[in-house]
């Protein structure tokens, strides 16, 4: 099973696609991931982007798709997994039509879409309040999901950090990006697709539950 993870920032993607993937043994591939792991290793991708992931904007669709390309075709050589799981891609109409031809080149599907619905202020709460474990990315909120001790990860002891981008002027320029440039892309999809639209601003066990439901 192929799927892709759709919201806005905030609404909760990594962290249900983080659930979802050990259930259908999927490879979760998070387009954010991947750019804020080459900027971290100084790669020479990681040096292009740097600053515009610090600002909120959109990195281009070619260095994007390329990125993407190689991620989705390793998975298909990789027993380990029965699919993939898209998560912050794609993000603007050149990238879903980019896509639409990496998997016909690859023969392979999209199952289907999962768009998670979240007002813009319980968005802005949740950016803002938002903390990253340095180490291994587990998500912790200051008010909702704090940590045991402030600033250190339950999990692991990794120092927890603000993600550059989630500070309160990059945040409002996310979303606007977002209604302007990924929203439209789900148009790409309708009638073409299964495309489930889920409350996100459910408690994240009962979203976990109906995207489990939708997709059985
Ligand atoms: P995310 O972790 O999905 O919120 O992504 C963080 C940042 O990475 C975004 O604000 C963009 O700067 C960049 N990014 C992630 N995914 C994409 C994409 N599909 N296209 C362009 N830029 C992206």
């Amino acid at each position: 099973m192929n799927l892709v993870m759709f919201g806005p920032p905030g609404s909760g993607k990594g962290t249900q696609a983080e659930r979802i993937r050990n259930r259908y043994r999927l490879r979760h591939i998070s387009t954010g991931d991947l750019l804020r792991d080459a900027v971290a290793r100084k790669t020479e991708l990681g040096r292009k982007v740097e600053s515009i992931l610090a600002s909120g904007a959109l990195v281009s669709d070619d260095l994007v798709l390329a990125l993407m390309r190689d991620a989705i075709a390793q998975v298909g050589n990789d027993a380990q997994y029965a699919g993939w799981l898209l998560d912050g891609f794609p993000r603007t109409i050149g990238q879903a039509e980019g896509l639409d031809a990496i998997l016909a080149d690859l023969k392979q599907e999209i199952g289907a879409l999962v768009v998670l619905d979240v007002k813009r202020e319980a968005l802005v709460d949740r950016l803002s309040g938002r903390r990253t474990c340095t180490q291994c990315k587990t998500v912790f909120h200051v008010k909702v999901n704090p940590p045991q001790v402030d600033g250190v990860c339950d999990k692991c002891g990794g120092a927890l950090v603000q993600r550059e981008d989630d500070r309160p002027e990059t945040i409002a320029k996310r979303l606007e990006v977002y209604a302007a440039q990924t929203q439209p892309v789900l148009a790409h999809y309708r009638g073409r697709l299964p495309v489930h639209e889920i409350d996100g601003e459910l408690p994240v066990d009962e979203v976990t539950r109906r995207i489990e439901c939708v997709l059985a």
